[in-house]
């Protein structure tokens, strides 16, 4: 069974200037054992999704189940799910050792499990010998390690983390996204993540939900989300993407064709055949030649040195910008300069059709 089902839920909420429609028939599953992440822009539903899911809120339509189970009556307590905030929360006047034994104290554990469970925890999270200490004694980073250690002390099948690295510096953040992926196999628990940030979810998760006004627009593996966006929306929200708009038409194989009259090969019509189009390219999956032969004529507009890589700022002949990123090997970087006539060259599996 799943560890999480959402159920077409769907929940509003009423403001002053009316209601609010946070999440739209929403569904989807969750594996047990999974790193599942949440994301999205702010404001689009995701802390809402994690209210309902630990039983902070009612769904206003749909159901949801934890291992195949409804939980409609099951108050938050008795659902086995925590969650991990942003901010902290811990209780500033415990210990971390009192705060992360808790849980299991208002559950009646003996004092000797509790210690046991609470050094077990401290070596999860790498804070052997700090029991003693008081929240204000930590960094901000190990103040997010107790908060962990807290939630998974007394065995929850889901966790569920709501931006939890948001408020660490940005060398820290980084340190914890491998960190929190470590935990997760260790203890073997359900992740539920939720993140504005694309590269946290891309370099995290098993799969990926991407949401957008309280509509799940895509779900899948993080290289699918990347490579095979569904839809504008997701194409741009995640990475760097080019958009080109064109006809598909069938020479052979499917080729699109920009207003201008230029043409690319491409490898999957997305069933699009005759119909005018918006494609998604990745500017690595492109290369900059020398004019002649197959590709989109144009001119280099600007040239931005990045250290690992080069940007190629384009302008098609059609009108359309496009950039191309180039790594920098091989003496690749500045081949070309402003105002230099090129060729765009792209491989026909690098252009995605997009469903809207
Ligand atoms: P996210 O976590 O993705 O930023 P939220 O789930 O917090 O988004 O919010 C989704 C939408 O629902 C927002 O427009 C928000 O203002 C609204 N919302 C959330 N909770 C409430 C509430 N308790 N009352 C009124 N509106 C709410
Ligand atoms: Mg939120």
């Amino acid at each position: 069974t799943a560890a999480v089902d959402v159920i077409g839920v769907s929940k509003s909420f009423e403001g002053p200037s009316g209601t609010v429609h946070a999440l739209r028939n929403v569904s989807l599953t969750i594996a047990q054992n999974e790193f599942f992440t949440l994301l999205g822009p702010s404001g689009c539903g995701k802390t809402t999704l994690l209210r309902l899911i630990a039983g902070f809120e009612t769904p206003g339509d749909g159901e949801i189940r934890l291992d195949g189970e409804a939980i409609g009556d099951r108050p938050p307590y008795r659902r086995m799910v925590n969650t991990v905030f942003q901010s902290y929360a811990l209780f500033p006047h415990m210990t971390v050792g009192q705060n992360i034994g808790f849980g299991l104290q208002m559950r009646g554990a003996k004092s000797g499990e509790i210690r046991e469970r609470v050094a077990e925890m401290l070596a999860l999270v790498q804070l052997q010998g700090m029991e003693g200490r008081r929240p204000n004694q930590l960094s901000g980073g190990q103040q997010q390690r107790v908060a962990l250690a807290r939630a998974l002390a007394n065995h929850p099948k889901v966790l569920l983390l709501d931006e939890p690295l948001s408020a660490l510096d940005f060398k820290l953040r980084k340190d914890m996204r491998l960190e929190l992926k470590r935990l997760q196999r260790e203890t073997g628990i359900t992740f539920i993540f939720v993140t504005h940030d694309q590269e946290e979810a891309l370099e995290m998760s098993d799969r990926v939900a991407v949401m957008s006004a309280g509509e799940v627009q895509q779900i899948a593996a993080p290289e699918e989300i990347y490579e095979r966006p569904v839809n504008r929306f997701v194409a741009d929200f995640i990475g760097e993407t080019n958009f080109l708009e064109g006809q598909i038409e069938a020479y052979g194989g499917p080729v699109l064709t920009l207003p201008g009259g230029a043409s690319l090969a491409i490898a999957d019509d997305g069933g699009k055949a005759g119909r005018t189009v918006s494609v998604a390219i990745r500017p690595e999956r492109a290369e900059v030649a020398k004019p002649g032969g197959e590709g989109l004529a144009g001119t280099v507009d600007t040239v931005v040195y990045f250290g690992t890589d080069t940007v190629y700022y384009l302008k098609l002949d059609g009108g359309e910008p496009f950039k191309v990123r180039v790594q920098n090997r091989d003496g690749a970087r500045r081949a070309f300069a402003s105002g230099d006539r090129i060729v765009v060259r792209v491989a026909p599996d690098a252009v995605q059709v997009l469903a809207d």
